[in-house]
C-alpha cells in the first residue's frame, strides 16, 4: 500500500496553524513508520505495545496540553485534537492509552491535585516513566456512575477505600489509578499506587474490540491511602464527569481519524481491484458510498475543529462536547463497517485496517458516555428537561 492520503475535500489545512500542522504532520509520520507495522499483531496477542511508550513520551503525546513548568508542552486544545486524530488513526486502542494518561489522570492531577501531586506526578507521567488509569466505571455503575458502590471512609489521618471497578483501560500497566469513591461527605478522588496492600489491577481477557489495549478491573480491599492520595479540589460526581469531557473532547477528533485510515483504504482499494472487467470503484453504488463517507468525513472534521477553537476560546460546553463525540465515533463506525464491506474477504483480514477498527470502535461508542447518553445529553440542552431517569 502508498503512503496515507488522508481526505481533505475542503482544504480544511489552511484552518490550522504552523504549529499545530507541525504537530499533526510528526505524530502521522511516527503512526505510519513506527505504530502500523507491529499493530496487527499486538491485536492478535492482545497486547498494547509498551515498548513504544517511551518514544510516545518522546513525541510529547502524553498531556500536551500541560502547562511546561509540569513538563507538558504547553499545547492548545486543537494541537491535542489533532494528536488524537493521528493516533486513532493507527488504532483506537493506541488513542485511548494517550487519552486515559493524558485527559484522564494528568488533567485531574492538574486540575484538583495539590502542589505536591502535580510536581510528583505530572513530569513522570508526561515522560511516560508512570503510567495512570482512570476508574470510575464499575460492574452496576456505567452509564450512571452516580451509582457507584465503592466506598472511601476516614481511618485516623487517611483513608479505607473497598470496592471493584470495572473496564479500567491500562489498569494493569499502570503506576497509579485515580480511584472514585463514595464517601461521607460525597463523591472523592483518589491516586491510588500500585503495590498499595489490598489493591490489584487483574486484567479482563476474551475482548474482541480494543485488543491492543490493556483492559482490568481495580479490586480494593481495606486499602488504606494517606489524606495527601486525595484530590483535595475534587469534590461530587462534576470532579469525575469533568475529566470525561476532557477526554471525549480528544475522542470526537479521533473518531475522524479512524474513519479516514478506512477510508484512504477503501479507495485505494475500489481503484485497484478489478471486478468484472472494471475497477470497483468505476461502478455507481461504491462511488455513492465513497461520497457520502467523504461528506461525514469532512462534516466530523469541521465539528472537531470548530469544537477545538471553542475550547481554546473557553466556550466549550460538556454539550457541545457530547454532540461531536457521538457525531464522530458513530460517523467513524459507520465508515468502518462500509469500507470493511467495500473490501470484500479481504475486508476480515487484519492485513488490512478496516476490521479492525470496526472492531474498537464499537468500544469507542460505547465508553466515555455511550452514544444513546450522548443523544440524551444533547436532548437535554435543547429543551431543558433531562431524559436520563
Ligand atoms: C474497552 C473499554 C474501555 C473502558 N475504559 C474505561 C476506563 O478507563 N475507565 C472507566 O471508568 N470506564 C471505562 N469503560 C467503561 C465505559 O465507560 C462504560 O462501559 C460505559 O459508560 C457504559 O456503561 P455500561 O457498560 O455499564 O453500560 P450500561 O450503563 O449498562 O448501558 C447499557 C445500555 O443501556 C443504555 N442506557 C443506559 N442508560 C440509559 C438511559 N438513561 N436511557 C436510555 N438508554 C440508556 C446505554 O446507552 C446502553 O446501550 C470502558 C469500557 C470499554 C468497553
Amino acid at each position: 500500500m502508498d503512503a496515507y492520503r488522508p481526505l481533505d475535500f475542503y482544504d480544511l489545512d489552511d484552518l490550522f496553524s504552523e504549529e499545530e500542522r507541525m504537530v499533526r504532520d510528526s505524530v502521522r509520520a511516527w503512526v505510519s513508520e513506527r505504530f502500523l507495522p507491529g499493530i496487527m499483531e499486538h491485536f492478535e496477542n492482545g497486547t498494547f505495545p509498551m515498548e513504544l511508550v517511551p518514544e510516545l513520551a518522546e513525541l510529547g503525546v502524553f498531556g500536551p496540553t500541560t502547562p511546561e513548568e509540569y513538563g507538558g508542552a504547553g499545547l492548545n486544545s486543537v494541537a491535542y485534537g489533532i494528536i488524537c486524530q493521528e493516533l486513532e488513526r493507527g488504532d483506537s486502542g493506541l488513542r485511548s492509552f494517550v487519552s486515559v494518561q493524558g485527559s484522564l489522570v494528568m488533567w485531574p492531577i492538574l486540575e484538583y491535585g495539590s502542589e505536591e501531586q502535580k510536581r510528583r506526578w505530572l513530569p513522570a507521567m508526561a515522560a511516560g516513566k508512570k503510567i495512570g488509569c482512570f476508574g470510575l466505571t464499575e460492574p452496576d455503575a456505567g452509564s450512571n456512575p452516580g451509582g457507584m458502590q465503592t466506598t472511601a471512609r476516614r481511618d485516623g489521618d487517611g483513608w479505607i477505600l473497598n470496592g471493584r471497578k470495572m473496564w479500567i483501560t491500562n489498569g494493569t500497566v499502570s503506576d497509579v489509578g485515580v480511584v472514585w469513591a463514595r464517601t461521607p461527605e460525597g463523591i472523592r478522588g483518589f491516586l491510588v499506587e500500585t503495590g498499595t496492600p489490598g489493591y490489584s489491577a487483574p486484567e479482563q481477557k476474551h475482548k474482541w474490540s480494543l485488543r491492543a489495549s490493556v483492559t482490568s478491573e481495580l479490586v480494593l480491599e481495606d486499602v488504606r491511602v494517606p489524606d495527601s492520595a486525595r484530590l483535595p479540589k475534587a469534590e461530587g460526581l462534576k470532579a469525575p464527569l469533568s475529566c470525561l469531557t476532557q477526554a471525549r473532547y480528544g475522542i470526537a477528533w479521533g473518531g475522524v481519524g479512524a474513519a479516514q485510515a478506512c477510508f484512504d483504504e477503501a479507495l485505494r482499494y475500489t481503484k485497484e481491484r478489478i471486478v468484472f472487467d472494471k475497477p470497483v470503484a468505476a461502478y455507481q453504488i461504491p462511488q455513492a458510498k465513497l461520497a457520502d463517507m467523504a461528506t461525514k468525513i469532512t462534516n466530523g472534521q469541521l465539528m472537531a475543529w470548530r469544537l477545538g477553537r471553542l475550547k481554546d476560546a473557553g466556550r466549550m460546553t460538556p454539550a457541545h462536547v457530547s454532540m461531536a463525540k457521538r457525531n464522530n465515533v458513530h460517523l467513524g463506525l459507520e465508515c468502518a463497517r462500509v469500507c470493511r464491506d467495500m473490501l470484500g474477504a479481504n475486508g476480515i483480514s487484519l492485513e488490512y485496517q478496516v476490521g479492525r477498527h470496526m472492531l474498537n470502535l464499537e468500544s469507542v461508542i460505547t465508553y466515555e458516555g455511550t452514544h444513546d447518553i450522548h443523544t440524551l445529553a444533547v436532548g437535554a440542552e435543547l429543551t431543558g428537561i433531562p431524559a436520563f431517569r
